[in-house]
């Protein structure tokens, strides 16, 4: 999947509303302290989902609405919507995806997707077929780079392999292992009672 565009309209600072293109290829957000370039980067996990107010720097899922400043009053709503392409098919042809999550004041959260009323999980779903959403590994958030700076080498171990889809292939190690050791059991054992046939 391939995301394009992302479209904020009272979303956390993004008070007036703000359309970004995103092209191939490597796309850095730059600017001064506290311009919003986080914001960005948790308004594309809110649009996929995102359920936690804490991981949106929040008390509560109202926060992402434009609060107001001392010039401008808070707004209603807050809406995000995320242009993107689905992978590419065998026959060379993808399919546009627009999917849009928007909450005021009161009434909750609800999802489109290409026009349609859906709910947060069936957005969930097309993330998760695509191998990415709103807790993927390729959105990394400022704090996380911090923690993979200081993490111990055992716990970045942990953190790529995660990253790398193959955690799991430490449980199956454990398990093969177990049943090694139970096995080389009741070899010791059955080559014992041979022994005492003989
Ligand atoms: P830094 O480089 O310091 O990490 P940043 O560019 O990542 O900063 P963000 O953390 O994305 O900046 O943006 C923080 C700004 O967003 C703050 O000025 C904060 O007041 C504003 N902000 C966050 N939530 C809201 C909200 N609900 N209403 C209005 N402004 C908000």
């Amino acid at each position: 999947m391939r995301i394009r565009r992302l479209k904020l309209s009272g979303f956390k600072s993004f008070v007036e509303p703000a359309e970004l293109r995103i092209e191939p290829g490597l796309t850095g957000v730059v600017g001064p302290n506290g311009c919003g370039k986080s914001n960005l980067l948790e308004a594309i996990r809110w649009v996929m989902g995102e359920s936690s107010p804490k991981s949106m720097r929040g008390g509560g899922m109202e926060d992402v609405i434009f609060a107001g400043t001392a010039g401008r009053p808070p707004r209603a709503f807050a809406e995000v919507v995320l242009h993107a392409e689905t992978a590419q098919r065998d026959d060379g042809t993808r399919d546009d995806l627009e999917v849009v999550r928007r909450i005021e004041r009161g009434a909750g959260s609800a999802y489109r997707v290409n026009g349609r009323d859906v709910r947060a999980k069936d957005v969930a779903l097309i993330f998760a077929d695509a191998a990415t959403g709103a807790h993927s590994p390729a959105l990394v958030s400022q704090g996380r780079i911090a923690a993979v700076i200081a993490a111990k080498p055992a716990e970045r171990r942990a953190m790529l392999e995660e990253a790398a889809g193959i955690a799991g292939l430490h449980v199956r190690r454990k398990d093969a292992e177990q049943k090694l050791r139970a096995t080389e059991n009741n070899l010791a054992r059955l080559e014992d009672i041979m022994a005492g046939l003989d």
